[in-house]
């Protein structure tokens, strides 16, 4: 019928996220031929940019960390044979993640000691637990082999440090409430409270961008880009528009023999799902999960749906395109994770400029908070773009709203909130472009139930049936696409994978 059909695969990825892609290109290096579906037209899920207002915007890709040259994610990146310095610039090092708070501002620098050196100046009886709570999240970051890309580890210490919860990792070592909340602060990009996280994948995070943030500067698509053409390269295939609709067991195989897409079917020995765990239960069918499985999968809390609102700012000049800003409402850490009703409060808000900067003094921003997808209850089932005025309004009003309340930093402070040319994205529009349930950014709850040995992982009840992806790890761009390189190991050996990728030369 056409070459998806004709062409027995090695392995075929459901979904064209960074850990699918990474996935792909992984097994590639071991000589597998591989075919990448995705449902919509653009390749890439949160990697996703979009043009309105004849400017650039990204969705879920605004910044990377461990990307110095030399660190895990450039080495995997220029391993995978992706990497592109045109694609990426580094954030502000004097400042990259600026956190307003109603008291107080702070914007962590570059570098541990720079980090260490202005928060003993801010707050100076934590001179000592300051030193020692930096020390530990690096240590704790360096404990993953898949970031020091070391094959040898130290797995009870890694238990530990899986186990362990932030909160009591901050509050073991920093007294003052302000610098708790501070430390917190990076919670927003997993969205777990720090009592329910792992301290150990926090500081995984943590140390990748203190130490080495980079910004989009062309925007996430080239990148997922980038990956597609070098799949493509290597004689793999990508193809868009094509959206899993079924995957098929003949009777009594108990594996999955036919995958069957809205471009016609396929068969492969591996197939690996990079979507959702609640989107891929329905599609087996003619075999059966293991009840425990199922029952696991359907029962996954979801993290907080996203927000977002896309325009372009006039004369902003206090706003460093070069920065990541972050508002919250209190220095409470426990306001932050409310969120329900039918117009949830705004506790916490994220804001970036366009990574390359003002052009004839108009600045293109992407802002994003935390929303309910119940306040879009009456639009459910409903289609893109044929939701209706009220629904139009709906979303320029909460845009509104989230606007105001981001121009409490001193950055934002003459940023204009009413009356805006602006797109605003809803959970409703990750649901229709992503299929997120819940219309979640970061997929599901990443608790410490479901982290370390509780981690989904990449196994499942069918036998060559594979997970990848933020549900399976941790969300973020590192996570997902570690994720991959975890699916990929699981099937041709993690070892070899991780001793190759240390082994990336640094130029001098
Ligand atoms: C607002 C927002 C901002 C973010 N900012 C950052 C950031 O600055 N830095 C960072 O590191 N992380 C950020 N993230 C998180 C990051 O984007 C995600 O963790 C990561 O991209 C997830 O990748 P993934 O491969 O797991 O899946 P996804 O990117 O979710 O990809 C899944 C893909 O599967 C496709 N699909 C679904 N069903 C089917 C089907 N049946 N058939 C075929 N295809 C299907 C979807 O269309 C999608 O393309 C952000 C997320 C959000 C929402």
């Amino acid at each position: 019928m056409n070459a998806l059909s004709d062409t027995k695969w090695d392995a075929v990825l459901i979904g064209s996220g960074i850990s699918s892609l990474t996935t792909a290109l992984l097994l590639q290096k071991r000589g597998m031929k591989v075919c990448v579906l995705e449902r919509i037209q653009k390749p890439g899920g949160y990697l996703h940019s979009f043009y309105r207002f004849g400017h650039c915007y990204d969705t879920g890709a605004h910044y990377l960390g461990a990307m110095e040259p030399g660190q895990s994610f450039w080495k995997l990146l220029n391993y995978l044979g992706v990497y592109d310095e045109e694609l990426f610039v580094p954030l502000n090092p004097e400042g990259f993640d600026h956190f307003t708070f109603p008291d107080f501002e702070y914007a962590f620098p570059k570098s541990y000691e720079r980090v260490t050196n202005s928060l003993q100046t801010l707050f100076p009886s934590e001179r000592a637990g300051l030193v020692s709570f930096f020390a530990e999240i690096r240590r704790l970051a360096f404990l993953f082999p898949t970031y020091s890309m070391q094959e040898k580890y130290d797995q009870n210490a890694l238990i530990q440090a899986l186990e362990l919860p932030l909160w009591t990792l901050i509050q073991r070592h920093i007294k003052n409430p302000q610098l708790q909340a501070l430390l917190c602060a990076h919670c927003g990009l997993h969205g777990v409270h720090p009592e329910k996280v792992s301290a150990g994948l926090h500081a995984l995070m943590m140390d990748s961008f203190i130490t080495g943030s980079v910004g989009m500067k062309r925007g996430g698509q080239p990148f997922a880009n980038r990956f597609v053409r070098k799949i493509r390269e290597n004689g793999g295939t990508v193809q868009t528009e094509c959206e899993v609709l079924e995957l098929r067991s003949n009777k009594g195989s108990g594996t999955i023999d036919e995958v069957i897409t809205s471009q016609g079917s396929l068969t492969s020995n591996w197939v690996i799902s990079g979507i959702h765990p609640k989107l891929l239960l329905p599609l087996v069918q003619g075999a059966s999960w293991k009840p425990l499985f199922q029952s696991r999968i359907e029962r996954l809390e979801e993290s907080f749906g996203f927000m977002g609102a896309y325009g372009v700012a006039k004369n902003l000049d206090s706003v460093d395109p070069l920065k990541n800003y972050y508002v919250f409402g209190s220095a409470e850490v426990n306001d932050w994770f409310q969120l329900s009703g039918d117009k949830p409060k705004i506790n916490a808000a994220f804001i970036v400029g366009s990574r390359r900067g003002a052009k004839d003094d108009q600045l293109p921003y992407a802002a994003h908070w935390p929303g309910h997808i119940q306040t879009f209850e009456k639009w459910y089932g409903t289609k893109t773009a044929k939701r209706g005025q009220d629904y139009l309004n709906q979303k320029q009003e909460l845009g509104e709203e989230a606007l105001t309340f981001i121009a409490r930093s001193s950055a934002w402070r003459a940023l204009p909130t009413q009356n805006l040319q602006m797109a605003v994205s809803t959970p409703l529009t990750n649901l229709a472009y992503n299929g997120s349930p819940d219309g979640t950014g970061y997929g599901i709850l990443h608790t410490l139930d479901h982290t370390g040995m509780r981690a989904l992982g990449p196994r499942t009840s069918i036998r060559n049936l594979l997970l990848t992806g933020q549900n399976t790890l941790f969300p973020g761009l590192l996570g997902a696409s570690v994720s991959g390189l975890r699916t990929a190991g699981s099937l041709v050996g993690i070892r070899d994978f991780i001793r190759e990728i240390r082994l990336v030369e640094t130029p001098l």
